[in-house]
Order: C-alpha cells, then structure tokens, then sequence
C-alpha cells in the first residue's frame, strides 16, 4: 500500500479534538481541494506486515485511536481490509466522503467516522452519511472565506433530513498557498447560525494542530 507517513501525534480537529493517536497518512485522493495541506503525495509502498510493525513501535504510551487518513485511505481499500482487522487499537477513518461503495465495505471495521463535506459531492456525501449516521461519525465543513450562504442553507436543509443529531464541525479554513484568509467573524458565526437552524449539534472548531506545530 502507499503510504505517505506513519507517526504519533495529537488530533487538531473535529470532536475528538486532543487525543493522542497513531496517523496512518495514505497518499493519492481522488479530488482536489485548494486548502490541501497534504504535501507528499508520492508516498511510498509498505508491505501490510511493516504498517502493523510500526504501529506497533509507536503504541509504547498510551494512544486512544488509530487515525487512518490521507490523501483518501479509501482509495486503497483492500489492503484497508486486509490491514485493519491487524490492529489493536479502535479505528478512527478520516474520508473526504465521495466513494460510499468503499465505505460500506469498510464500515464495520471502523469505530469513529470523520466525514468531510464537499460540496462538489454532495450526493456522495449523503449517501455516506445515511450509512453511519447511527454510528460514532461527525461531519466536518471546511468554511471558505466569501461562503455563499444560500447554497449553504440549501446543503445543511439536505443534509439535516438525513441526521439532525450527527455533530457538524464547522472548520474555518486555515490559509495555504491558494487561500490567502481565514473567513472573517461574521462568516465564521453566519455560517453557524444557519447550521444551528436546522441542526442540533454545530461547532466551530479550527485545525488546532496547526496553531500547536504538531504534525
Ligand atoms: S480530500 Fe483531503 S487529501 Fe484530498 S485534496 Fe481534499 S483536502 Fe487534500
């Protein structure tokens, strides 16, 4: 499998926010977003057998969940099917939400599911969501600056008929190369006032890791 980096670290985002887990980064996505922050796409190839082995070098102190993300891990879901069932710890997936098929393979393999929201696949996205939506899974949105509000209200009135109750982070996006700022104040709390309108559990939380240095 490809296989950007493995290592230990603290999670900066969504509602497991804090707890130290062991990255497993796949490299390769299918899509691309102008706030990638996933550098090293190339990656390099590791046997099955050399993943569980250096996870199990790292997991000599305490680790809550194993982080399976990239790139989109679900690209290479056999060797996800092969690989998971090795590991120890519980399996927290990190997917952009756009191939529901793999999901469904994988899901029962998984405890906690991060599903982004990309609007450019928003009918992947629901498919996703109706699949975990009763499982340990939270939504995370990536807020642009200059958000257009009404198609917005559009998505979170959708995606509420699915689950009111899964929990909808809102991410202010953090500036890269392609995006110069972060939203401003009133688009940060817009963005949240419409979500809470229709939603039961909205958050506004940054990429934290970021702020912190860590990886
Ligand atoms: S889905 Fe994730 S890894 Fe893929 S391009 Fe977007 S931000 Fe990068």
């Amino acid at each position: 499998m490809r296989i950007s980096e493995i290592f230990s670290s603290i999670q900066g985002e969504g509602i497991y926010v804090g707890y130290r887990q062991i990255f497993i980064r796949f490299s390769g996505c299918n899509i691309s977003c102008a706030y990638c922050d996933e550098e090293n796409h190339e990656g390099k190839e590791y046997s099955i057998d050399s993943v569980v082995a250096e996870v199990k070098k790292l997991n000599k102190n305490y680790h809550h969940s194993i982080s399976i993300t990239g790139g989109e891990p679900l690209l290479q879901i056999n060797d996800l099917l092969t690989l998971l069932p090795k590991l120890t710890l519980p399996i927290y997936l990190e997917t952009n939400s756009t191939l529901p098929a793999y999901l469904k393979e994988i899901k029962d393999l998984v405890s906690i599911f991060s599903l982004d929201l990309k609007p450019e696949y928003f009918k992947e996205f629901l498919e996703s969501l109706e699949m975990v939506k009763d499982e340990d899974a939270f939504i995370k949105y990536v807020l642009l600056p200059s958000q257009q509000v009404m198609d917005y209200k559009h998505m979170i009135e959708e995606l509420s008929m699915v689950s009111k109750d899964v929990p909808f982070i809102i991410q202010p996006v953090t500036p890269t190369k392609q995006i110069k700022h972060f939203p401003d104040s009133n688009e940060i709390i817009s963005a949240y006032t419409i979500a809470k309108k229709y939603l039961n559990d909205v958050r506004v939380i940054p990429q934290t890791h970021k702020i912190m240095n860590l990886k």
